[in-house]
């Protein structure tokens, strides 16, 4: 078997806490022939193929590592600001399939264990149903007005900050008709000339980000209260805090901002 003898890339994961390898003052993943530490007997070692097409392998630990001379565990977001980006990719990747895993243990159509049949497929043997990862996708909107964009604080995120409007696709529609749905639902505002930016894969836990930009058309902003605490249109100097980095969202208002000059 080719991993016996290659040395390969191992994405270690407790919970959401990646083991990461302690190198010239940074940090990478682990690199080796056999895995940095002992997985216990029946836990299933996952092939992780990369955009690139190199091999990488995976799987859970029940706990924690505590942190050594040569590693350390950190989260899958934080790993973002210390990981060389392709290995952050491959680690959200990674992340994905082991929830998967952990969540397509039984057959959703007939309660019967499944097995594994690829590495991302597993299959029913009673009624032939076949699994893959499912991947929840969800649109991000920038919503331009004069020389301003709106901003939003959702309930549910994790800091201070204000980042776009977001939700997720729901079944039948398009993504653009997501986005304008979206927005009216969120703010009251009606939207128009939709038009797509980029995406990102999103493994927390398993998403697709879609990010748009459109212009305001018209109504006054009535914020969906369950889900937004703040939300308003604000110009390039007196933005509030903003999303990290690693988000598509940044990269959004980043490219807004950069517009304005
Ligand atoms: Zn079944």
């Amino acid at each position: 078997m080719k991993a016996e003898t290659e040395q390969v890339h191992w994405l270690v994961f407790f919970n959401d806490q990646l083991l990461l390898e302690k190198k010239d003052n940074k940090c990478v993943l682990p690199l080796g022939i056999q895995p940095p530490v002992k997985p216990l007997a029946d836990t299933t070692i996952h092939s992780i193929t990369t955009p690139m097409g190199q091999v990488c392998k995976a799987f859970s630990i029940d706990e924690a590592v505590h942190e050594n001379e040569k590693f350390f565990m950190t989260g899958l977001r934080a790993s973002y600001d210390c990981l060389p980006y392709s290995q952050y990719q491959i680690a959200g990747k990674a992340h994905e399939i082991l929830h998967w895993d952990k969540n397509s243990n039984f057959c959703p159509a007939c309660g019967t264990p499944t097995e594994k049949r690829e590495p991302i497929m597993k299959k029913c043997p009673n009624c032939g149903n076949e699994l893959y990862p499912a991947i929840s996708t969800a649109i991000l909107a920038l919503i331009q007005k004069e020389d301003s964009l709106l901003l939003v604080h959702a309930r549910n995120f994790r800091g201070p900050f204000h980042s776009l409007v977001a939700g997720f696709l729901e079944t039948g529609e398009t993504l653009e008709e997501c986005v304008a749905r979206e927005v009216m639902e969120e703010t009251g505002l009606k939207i128009k000339n939709i038009k797509y930016f980029g995406n990102q894969p999103w493994p927390y836990p398993s998403g697709l980000m879609v990010g748009f930009i459109a212009d305001y058309e018209s109504g006054e902003i009535k914020l969906q209260e369950e889900e937004l605490s703040e939300g308003r249109f604000y110009t390039k100097d007196h933005l509030p805090e903003l999303p990290r980095r690693l988000s598509l969202a940044r990269k959004m208002i980043d490219w807004w901002i950069e517009k304005q000059k």
